[in-house]
């Protein structure tokens, strides 16, 4: 078994055994980069170390082995008196990720090597501060110190000395630094600062494998699903020192610019410096380009090797390195993060530059980058002040007054007014306030809060944790550090994309990319970056892209974004309004004449309605769903209506419409309506509406055609169960379609299908196929129905804990359930394809709009999803990348 494998041995494509920062400190050495050596101990070994509890057998003999053919390669041992070898501990798991140890330099320095190194460097006051630099990061890190400790001393020495920096203070400042550390240490730790330095670094390594089970990285990777049992490597590498002085120094860089994507030299430097203090906001910092200046071999030097990185990896990489008297040390790259305008400019550029080619670039975007670019954002020239920064729980802009209750938020958005509403959490009692907000805002919990959760299922804007505000909803206002509280009333701006919050109004621009996708021409260089991309997506994609739209408008701005027909067009909302007395009258009618009445009075409007949508959508396939929901739904509250009731027959003046509504209402409640008398349950029992429907359907084709239009209606039967079901309904179906031949004069084309999304629908797929030409999976409910709980009733009350708790990664309502629903989609497919091979396959719920379940229908081989307007750009962009095989989250 080897666990420890020195930098020459590895490459970039280890990560697994390596760990991230191992496998490219590994790359960058064999690129014959200048890295100071080193070696790894690998996944392997940690993963060892935490099933036995102790280092297992081997280890620490391979551990001596690498470290004397380094101390023979350095020509120095290890913490030796006279002439030390020091090194860095650093942790590095596949992914990097927050709650694991952090870097532990300067090991091997003591009471007596601290001596021998400032001898060999004639430089003392170097070697003290790398010392307390040691006790410092060792005792808050490997010893468990609260590093205010440390830090706390160090800015008191640093205001005795009247300083702000620390590169003011003394050797003798330094050297009672170090004493005060190490008593500390003494003190909060309850044993002395090791000297031994071999000790040092089986303490540091054992401390970085322990750090695998923190509990905030336990949590963080049960929600990003990240392998509990992976485990982190941990890398030993020589120290270089930024902190000899003003010709060293210790900074960090991008091949490209993270923001933006455009080419340039992005990063900052700092003289004297070691580590992350370049990062830490201890002094002030150079900009890269500055660096030319203060060391123009150095500077020129870091260009080359980013050139050559870039290259190599052909991406856009961020860098850390250091200077030690003129000489540069690369200490870390890896493809750098970047924000959504940049990877599509960046896949273009390098597109251009002939480094990737399209399918590449493609690749390398992901959906939920793009949904991003099209929301609505503050105006970037906009004056703002910043006033807390929190998580970016869910995307967007919004703008408003501060309230802090639902109710105040409720009350101020019906007299019309925005609000956002502020709170410490949010709990189910929040629902309402939350609708009626522009956005929310919180100072507690993560992206799993109930805030973010709900916010993002309602597409609301949220900044969720942002710590520094302290919240008081009794007295309606938040303190804000440092600043003016915000009172009630306040007007904030909150961005969802970014997590920062603003006072004031901040204006709010239309994304570019938005209006491009909506068919504007726009010139701009995103916007060409991001068609790019898009067009090749829809040149590779099998899977088409629908939408789920209601009325013409949506239809037609659906067409807009790429929409490839319609897979969803719900019937209900057409029957609220003016046409819900209709309704009422179809409900109380006493015989079939008094039902034929209310439904010839809807006939002509429903075809009205279905004109403009097959209009809108000409030449393409239009699902039009029959009614679904219960139809207690459109009638009045129960309550009010009894109260009405009431009170008539107090005062002798009976309404007999309310009388026989009121009967209606009492006999049409269910305890369960989501498991009532609802979809095609309806068609059976009240045969009039349905066939109304399709008649309405039937018609308005039948005018397109007249009109020269070509109409695809395709007639979809909610919830059906079983196949016997379905015959009933479609015998409706082909008794008007004779009908409506007849009167035409020619047969109006249409199908029929059916959705599936109960359970027993899945499963007996093979037989509801002999009578469907279609099936449309209506993931939704069949979710709910295979879970077994409301979606309304559960997402708000208890999702957040079944989040924490890791049983759903993501909620099963946002990305599907491949696992089990899943399972039922890939079931049925396949068994409806089996007894009618013609069958044409879609998915209609909101999981049509997401990355990773787009990839899995892709892959199941069904032939659309249908998705909102909104999502059709995400949808396609998605289908194509699955085509090329890419994973659906982004990689960088
Ligand atoms: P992180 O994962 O938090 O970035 P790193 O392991 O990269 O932690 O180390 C923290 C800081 O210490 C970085 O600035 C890094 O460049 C620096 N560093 C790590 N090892 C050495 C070394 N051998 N010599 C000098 N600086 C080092
Ligand atoms: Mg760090
Ligand atoms: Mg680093």
């Amino acid at each position: 078994m080897t666990y420890v494998y020195d930098f020459t041995e590895g490459d970039k494509d280890q990560k697994d055994l390596l760990g991230g920062k191992g496998a490219n400190l590994a790359e960058m050495t064999n690129l014959g980069l200048p890295v100071p050596p080193g070696f790894t101990i690998s996944t392997q070994a940690c993963r060892a170390y935490l099933e036995v509890g102790d280092l297992p057998d081997g280890l620490a003999g391979e551990i001596d082995a690498h470290l004397e053919s380094l101390e023979k390669q350095m020509g120095r041992r290890l913490g030796e008196p006279g002439d030390p070898l020091l090194v860095s501990v650093r942790s590095g798991a596949a992914v990097s990720m927050p709650g694991m140890m952090e870097t532990v330099l300067n090991v091997g320095l003591n009471d007596e090597s601290v001596r021998g190194l400032a001898e060999q460097s004639h430089d003392e006051r170097f070697a003290m501060d790398s010392y307390r630099r040691l006790l410092q990061m060792f005792g808050a890190t490997v010893l468990g110190i609260d590093s205010e400790v440390f830090s706390k001393a160090l800015d008191r020495l640093k205001k005795d000395r009247g300083s702000t920096s620390d590169t003011d203070l003394g050797v003798e400042d330094l050297r009672g630094l170090v004493e005060t550390f190490k008593q500390a240490i003494h003190e909060h730790a309850g044993r002395g600062f090791p000297q031994d330095p071999r000790e040092q670094l089986e303490l540091a390594m054992r401390a970085v494998f322990d750090s695998w089970n923190t509990e905030r990285a336990a949590l963080y990777r049960r929600q990003e699903r990240i392998d509990e049992g992976m485990g982190t490597a941990v890398n030993v590498q020589a120290m270089v020192f930024g902190n000899r002085g003003d010709d060293s120094g210790s900074g960090v860089a991008f091949t490209r610019d993270p923001a933006s994507g455009n080419q340039g030299v992005y990063g900052d430097y700092l003289q004297n410096a070691q580590g992350e203090d370049v990062v830490a906001g201890i002094r002030n910092t150079v900009s890269l380009a500055d660096m030319e200046q203060i060391d123009k071999a150095s500077y020129d030097g870091l260009l080359t090797i980013m050139n050559t990185l870039e290259k190599h990896y052909r991406d856009m990489c961020d860098i850390e390195f250091t200077v030690e008297r003129g000489k540069l040390w690369m200490l870390q790259t890896r493809v750098g993060k970047r924000t959504p305008g940049a990877a599509f400019r960046i896949g273009r550029h390098m597109t251009d530059e002939g480094l990737i080619d399209t399918d590449e670039s493609l690749r390398r975007v992901t959906g939920a980058q793009l949904a991003q670019l099209m929301f609505p954002r503050f105006d970037e020239k906009a004056e703002r002040s910043l006033i807390a920064k929190g998580m970016n729980a869910s995307p967007g802009a919004a703008v408003g007054k501060a309230v802090f209750d639902s109710d105040t938020a409720v009350e101020w958005a019906e007299r019309g007014e925005d609000v956002i509403l502020v709170r410490k959490e949010t709990n189910p009692d929040d629902l309402r306030g939350m609708v009626a907000a522009k956005g929310i805002l919180t100072s507690r919990g993560g992206k799993t809060s109930h805030a973010a959760v709900v916010a993002r299922g309602m597409g609301r804007t949220c900044v969720c944790g942002a710590e520094s505000l302290d919240v008081n909803s009794k007295k309606k206002r938040a303190k804000v550090r440092g600043g003016e509280p915000i009172r009630e009333g306040d007007v904030i701006s909150i961005d969802g994309t970014t997590g920062e919050v603003f006072l004031g109004s901040v204006p709010v621009t239309d994304s570019v990319v938005m209006r491009f996708l909506e068919g504007e021409h726009i010139d701009d260089d995103l916007v060409q970056a991001v068609d790019r991309v898009m067009t090749r997506s829809d040149d590779v994609r099998r899977l088409r892209v629908r939408a789920n739209a209601d009325t013409p408008e949506d239809a037609a701005r659906a067409r807009r974004f790429g929409a490839e027909g319609i897979g969803l067009c719900r019937t209900e909302h057409m029957f609220l309004g003016e046409r819900r007395q209709l309704v009422e009258n179809l409900i109380v009618a006493e015989d079939e004449a008094g039902q034929e009445a209310a439904l010839a009075q809807l006939l002509p409007m429903q075809r009205d309605d279905f004109r403009g949508i097959l209009e809108a959508m000409d030449g393409l396939p239009v699902t039009i769903r029959l009614i679904d929901p219960p139809l207690h739904e459109f009638l009045p509250d129960y309550t009010e209506l009894s109260v009405k009731v009431a009170l008539e027959e107090d005062q002798d003046d009976l309404d007999g419409h309310d009388q026989k509504l009121l009967d209606a209402v009492k006999r049409l409640h269910e305890q369960n309506p989501m498991l009532g008398l609802r979809g095609v349950r309806l068609g059976i029992v009240i045969p009039g509406l349905f066939k109304m429907q399709v008649r309405a359907i039937l018609e308005a084709a039948a005018d397109r055609i007249t009109a020269g239009g070509d109409p695809q209606p395709e007639i979809m039967i909610p919830l059906v169960a079983a196949v016997t079901e379905l015959d009933l309904v479609r015998g409706q179906v082909a008794e008007v379609a004779a009908d409506v031949e007849r009167e035409r004069g020619h047969a109006v084309p249409h199908k029929v299908g059916t959705m599936i999304e109960l359970p027993r629908a899945a499963v007996t797929a093979n037989e509801i196929a002999k009578s469907a030409e279609f099936f449309s999976f209506g993931t939704n409910d069949l979710t709910q129905m295979t879970w077994g709980f409301s979606r309304d009733d559960v997402e708000s009350s208890f999702f957040s804990r079944y989040l924490e708790h890791g049983i759903f990664q993501v909620s099963p309502f946002e990305s599907l359930d491949v696992d089990g629903v899943g399972r039922l989609v890939r079931h049925a497919a396949r068994l409806g394809r089996q007894s009618n091979p013609d069958l044409h396959l879609g998915v209609c719920g909101e999981h049509g709009g997401d990355p990773a379940s787009i990839h899995f229908f892709d892959e199941v081989g069904l032939d659309y999803v249908s998705c909102s307007p909104f999502r059709v750009p995400v949808a396609r962009l998605e289908a194509g990348r699955s085509a090329l095989g890419s994973s659906t989250d982004a990689t960088r």
